[in-house]
């Protein structure tokens, strides 16, 4: 939830909820619910209003203290919000990516590395969008061996014999590390234990994949975690 004051003593709120985004109105005053603050999460009852729903009812689920505690992890919290409003826009059902939104946001307040934690979540929102990249074979040619390079306009990873001009280099452990983000739940996640240079090496080319796609979200990748 993101808050913005509206006239008088209504408020703009967006809400992110398994439903999409839904921009609503709220009258509740935040000092005195305490409930309404921004990265709190709430049962909302809404009613339809004149232009936008009116919020009627909320109650407590949760707080992220761990975040709201924290400048780095209250930073990426941001970014994941905004991944999520950029990768799923509108008022559009979508369980899969509200639930993805609400794990991550649980994994990153209990203290799960965020160099870890952002990149899982940037490769999990692209094979929900159907747009994540291929580290397997060769985009190009399918071949399994000698997956040496990485292009963000090819869609993967590239044989020696197919890369292009823009291609990066992509180290065997750090395909093998974005592979295992690709596919790993939360559990494996947490019981990884990768190279540091690894995790940022792959940061860097899934950083570049989420640019290409979002352009927006540059003002928080810029200078890297
Ligand atoms: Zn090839």
């Amino acid at each position: 939830m993101r808050r913005q004051p509206l006239r008088d003593t209504q408020e703009l709120l967006v809400l992110f909820s398994p439903r999409g985004r839904i921009d609503c109105v709220s009258r509740i005053s935040a000092r005195r619910t305490g409930l309404l603050e921004p990265l709190t999460c709430i049962l909302a009852h809404l009613r339809l209003g004149r232009s936008l729903p009116l919020l009627d009812e909320v109650s407590l689920e949760r707080t992220y203290a761990g975040l709201l505690g924290d400048f780095d992890r209250l930073h990426w919290a941001g970014y994941l919000l905004n991944l999520w409003l950029e990768a799923f826009p509108g008022e559009i059902e979508n369980n899969d990516a509200y639930r993805l939104l609400r794990l991550s946001l649980d994994s990153l307040d209990a203290g799960l590395r965020s160099e870890w934690l952002v990149s899982w979540c940037e490769l999990q929102a692209m094979r929900l969008l159907g747009s994540a990249p291929q580290l397997r074979r060769c985009v190009r040619c399918g071949a399994e061996h000698q997956l040496d390079w990485f292009s963000v306009a090819a869609g993967g990873a590239l044989c020696p014999h197919c890369r292009e001009s823009g291609a990066r280099p992509l180290a065997a452990e750090v395909r093998e590390w974005l592979a295992f983000l690709q596919r790993a739940n939360l559990l494996r996640l947490a019981a990884a234990r990768p190279d540091d240079g690894v995790v940022l090496a792959g940061r860097d080319l899934i950083g570049d994949w989420v640019l290409y796609a979002f352009p927006r979200l540059e003002r928080f990748l810029k200078g890297g975690l």
